[in-house]
């Protein structure tokens, strides 16, 4: 359906998404358990240089021939100590998500004048957008999340009344939105995939590719 007030709009009919990220993440791990991958979820207070290789600080305190620092907004408590300056920023976005908003419409709409993507997910219909430079420790901004209601409801008037659950989260950016996904210069073994912006989900598995590729040798 034609959100009011809107006179055209493109239609990408290559456009894919993601209907539920957080069971995509779970098909992912269930994929690398059964290659034989070994998942251990633990913080890492910190990275330390041992022989030719890196011990992780902190719950299991590992030592591995090869790390990949991909800690998002928060990489830089591990970078910094060792030295390595990366000028990461998060990006704060926030989304509503609405309960019951089945067949407003049948794909993701953006609703380009406001900057918000609205998605139909297998949980909701939902509404990101949002830049906030607002640190990673600050509480979420309930008034981002009213701003997004609003455009939805007065884009969508079928919604108003229905609930919705909000959320926040840290887009981890560079200056230049250019991710970085290499070796740390002049530490061997130490690499780095962040810097991923508006689009780690989209670049995640290129830059899985490129990491392993780095590590385990370019495939023929
Ligand atoms: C509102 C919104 C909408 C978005 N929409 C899209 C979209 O449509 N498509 C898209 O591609 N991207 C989208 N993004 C961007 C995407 O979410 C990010 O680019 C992506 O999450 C970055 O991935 P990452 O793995 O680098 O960081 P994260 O996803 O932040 O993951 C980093 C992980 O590291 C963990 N961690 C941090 N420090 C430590 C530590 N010391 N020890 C152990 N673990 C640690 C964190 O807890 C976290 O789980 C959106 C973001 C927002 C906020």
């Amino acid at each position: 359906m034609r959100p009011p007030a809107t006179r055209f709009g493109m239609f990408l009919d290559d456009y894919a998404t993601i209907l539920n990220p957080r069971r995509y993440v779970e098909a992912m791990t269930a994929a690398f358990v059964g290659a034989g991958g070994e998942i251990e979820r633990a913080g890492v207070s910190a990275l330390t240089r041992e022989g030719d290789g890196w011990r992780l600080q902190g719950a299991g305190s590992r030592r591995f021939e090869h790390v990949v620092v991909a800690a998002g907004a928060w990489s830089r408590t591990l970078l910094d100590p060792l030295g390595i300056r990366v000028p990461l920023e998060s990006q704060r976005g926030y989304h509503v998500q609405f309960e019951g908003g089945d067949g407003v419409i049948s794909r993701t709409v953006v609703l380009a004048g406001k900057k918000v993507f609205a998605t139909p997910m297998e949980l909701g219909l939902r509404f990101g957008g949002t830049v906030e430079i607002g640190g990673l420790a600050r509480p979420p901004d309930a008034r981002r999340s009213d701003v997004l209601q609003r455009i939805a409801v007065e884009s969508f008037p079928q919604l108003a009344g229905l609930s919705a659950q909000t959320w926040m989260g840290h887009r981890p950016c560079m200056p230049n939105s250019v991710p970085v996904i290499s070796e740390a210069q002049g530490q061997p073994g130490l690499w780095l995939a962040i810097g991923h912006d508006h689009l780690g989900l989209t670049d995640s598995l290129p830059t899985a590719l490129r990491i392993s590729d780095g590590i385990c040798g370019a495939r023929s």
